[in-house]
């Protein structure tokens, strides 16, 4: 497993959850790894220790940190978008400030962290967003805010694919089902209600999406791009 020996690797959010199995996967396989985080230090040093990736603190809504910390990787080979935050719920009684929040790590982020880092990318180089199967399908009251940010991925990944075709870059987007994490655990209140959606009815595993990552990422997916990848279990079928 050593198709990333030599590739500079940027993974946005990559101290807990989906991220984190990206990172080690990545790392796994030989690649040079850097990933952010915003909150969780203890646990960002802990995987930097594990993988002798680089964990650097960087706040995706803050546009201007985020560019800065994009930029100062130079020429990356593979980008992942990875951070994110769900708000689900009774949109009446949503804070409209912790709504914009998430629009702005869900959404903007991706967009100006895929657009700094095409700036420096090596040709054949791979932009690669975590998006989510409800940006296909939300069957469920309290996930428009949500289901908003993930459909509005699937816009920039149709867009941006155009945009840096030309240089043999591919940008993609993983949409996973319901996975194991903090965020949405397999023993959570609303795992019954999920798992109710799906055709295999269990949680997905983060490391079977940082798998498909690592093959969107890797050197048989030249012609792989502008397409969403489904990870679900069936739950968008
Ligand atoms: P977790 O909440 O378990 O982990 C989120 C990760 O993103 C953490 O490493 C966190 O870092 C980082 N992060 C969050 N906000 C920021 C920010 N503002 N700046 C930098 N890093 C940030 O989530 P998951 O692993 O479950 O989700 C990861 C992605 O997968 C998200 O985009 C999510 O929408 C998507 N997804 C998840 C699904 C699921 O069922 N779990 C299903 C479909 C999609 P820190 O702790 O340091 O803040």
């Amino acid at each position: 497993m050593g198709e990333f020996i030599g590739r500079k690797i940027l993974v946005l959010g990559g101290s807990r959850g989906i991220g984190k199995a990206i990172v080690r996967r990545f790392a796994k396989a030989g690649g040079t790894v850097a990933f952010t985080y915003a909150g969780s230090k203890d646990a960002a040093e802990a995987l930097a220790a594990e993988t002798g990736a680089e964990a650097i603190q960087t706040d995706s809504a803050n546009r201007d940190a985020l560019i800065a910390t994009v930029a100062d990787r130079g020429a990356l080979d593979v980008l992942v978008v990875n951070a994110g935050t769900a708000i689900l719920g009774d949109p009446l009684t949503f804070d409209p400030d912790a709504v914009d929040r998430m629009i702005d790590i869900n959404v903007r982020a991706p967009y100006h962290a895929a657009v700094e880092a095409a700036r420096r990318m090596n040709d054949g180089g791979r932009i690669i967003v975590i998006g989510s199967v409800n940006g296909d399908r939300m069957p469920f009251a309290g996930g428009a805010a949500y289901a908003l940010t993930k459909s509005a991925v699937q816009g920039m990944v149709r867009g941006l694919a155009r945009d840096f075709g030309a240089r043999g870059i591919t940008v993609n987007a993983i949409q996973p089902g319901p996975t194991h994490s903090d965020m949405n655990p397999a023993d959570g209140p609303m795992a019954p209600a999920m798992h109710s959606f799906m055709a295999i009815k269990r949680h997905i595993d983060a490391d079977e999406v940082a798998e498909l990552t690592a093959y969107v990422a890797g050197p048989h997916a030249a012609m792989i791009t502008g397409s969403f990848q489904t990870i679900d279990g069936g739950f968008g079928a």
